[in-house]
């Protein structure tokens, strides 16, 4: 079975899918792995590391596709290229299944049998392979250490014979997996450090990290059976948001994480509340990518407000650690490898009763299996 991994960095996105590591599992469980030259070279793995792990190194691209049996990518593939690959080949990728209808159909069209990353089940049986975990929490990382870069403060309280510097205040609003690790790494730091989530579970998580958990009453919230929050009514948005001015006015730093899966990210930080905000205060948006939760931020940019408010909208934070969100990521991509692999066969076995593919494959045998993407 061929295994193909093209050099990709849309977007300026330099992770990949495959590390030497991983590559020498698979080529181990008798998989034939093809990659494209320079795969890892911007996240610093190289060339002799993935030819010593048993890839075979392709520059033909379109034969590559072609040929493969399995096809392993971090972002969403061309309609071209999806249309390049064999019927009965299996493709894995993040490609954000609820808003990428065409792609479903190509991926059906072509005989494709998809995978998306992002579906995975959060069960305790897929773990491993839970992408969607594994980058979250290098970008919660990633967001404190890009607001420590751009405040002109420092985080830590310091003693100093020249006077005290109190420490910086952080406000993470969102505390699921980018959360607990923002709020993680920036008491590491020294910060002073307050959170607050719909979810009302989540309150220990934030208190045994050390920070305060913020109680704003928005009446009932709850959570989905897949543990994800569930989207708040517009009344409950402005209690929230008026709740949160006073909070977000003596913060140093503002880290939003809320999103509602599948759905539109609500918007939590309004102008009004920027406005309150400290002149070199920083936000940031990490729900960019899915809408944004703070007024204002564009993806991709940081926006400075007429009150001087920085606001960052990189979009995929954890890309700024791109050498460790390969790392955990290629790993996901091993380990969902692995649990479909038929040793006697020496192929993957995709069984549709099993509990993982139910929830993340899209496609299969030129249809949409996916009941919530069937038409
Ligand atoms: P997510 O990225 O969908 O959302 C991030 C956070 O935003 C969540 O904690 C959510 O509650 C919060 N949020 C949504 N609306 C909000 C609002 N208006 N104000 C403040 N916060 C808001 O979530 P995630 O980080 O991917 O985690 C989702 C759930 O999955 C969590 O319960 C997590 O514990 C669970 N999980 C389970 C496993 C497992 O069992 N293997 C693995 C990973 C995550």
């Amino acid at each position: 079975m061929i295994c193909y991994v093209a050099a990709e960095h849309a977007h300026g996105d330099v992770r990949v899918p495959l590390t030497p590591a991983t590559a020498a599992a698979l080529v181990k469980l008798g998989l034939d792995v093809h990659a494209h030259p320079g795969l890892g070279r911007a996240s610093h793995y190289a060339d002799e590391e993935y030819q010593a792990a048993g890839v075979a190194f392709t520059t033909e691209h379109v034969s590559g596709l072609h040929r493969a049996d399995l096809v392993l990518r971090v972002r969403p593939p061309s309609a071209t290229d999806i249309g390049r690959m064999k019927r009965g080949a299996v493709h894995l990728s993040f490609f954000d299944p609820f808003h990428e209808r065409g792609l479903i159909m190509a991926f059906a069209h072509a005989g494709v049998s998809a995978v998306s990353m992002e579906m995975i089940p959060r069960t305790t049986l897929a773990q491993k392979m839970d992408a969607l975990s594994s980058q979250a929490s290098l970008a919660g990382y990633a967001a404190v250490i890009q607001a420590a870069a751009r405040l002109r403060r420092a985080l830590p309280m310091m003693m100093t014979p020249a006077g005290t510097i109190l420490p910086a205040r952080v406000f993470v609003i969102g505390a699921g997996v980018a959360g607990l690790q923002a709020i993680a790494t920036a008491k590491r730091l020294g910060a002073r450090v307050e959170a607050f989530d719909t979810r009302p579970a989540v309150e220990e998580q934030v208190r045994s990290l050390g920070a305060k958990f913020v109680k704003i009453d928005l009446g009932e919230t709850g959570q989905t059976a897949g543990g994800y929050a569930q989207a708040l009514t517009p009344e409950q948005i402005a209690r929230q948001q008026a709740a949160m001015v006073k909070i977000c006015a003596q913060a140093d730093v503002v880290i939003t994480t809320a999103k509602v899966f599948g759905r539109k990210a609500p918007r939590l930080v309004t102008a009004e509340m920027l406005a309150g905000m400290r002149a070199g205060s920083v936000v940031v948006d990490l729900a960019i990518e899915s809408g944004g939760n703070v007024e204002g931020a564009v993806a991709g940019e940081d926006v400075v407000t007429s009150r001087g408010v920085t606001i960052i909208g990189q979009p995929c934070l954890e890309g700024t650690v791109a050498h460790h969100a390969s790392q955990v990521l290629a790993a996901n991509y091993a380990a969902w490898i692995t649990h479909f692999w038929d040793t006697s066969k020496r192929a993957l076995r995709l069984d549709p009763p099993d509990e993982i593919l139910r929830g993340c494959l899209i496609t299969h045998g030129g249809a949409i299996v996916h009941p919530q993407f069937v038409p």
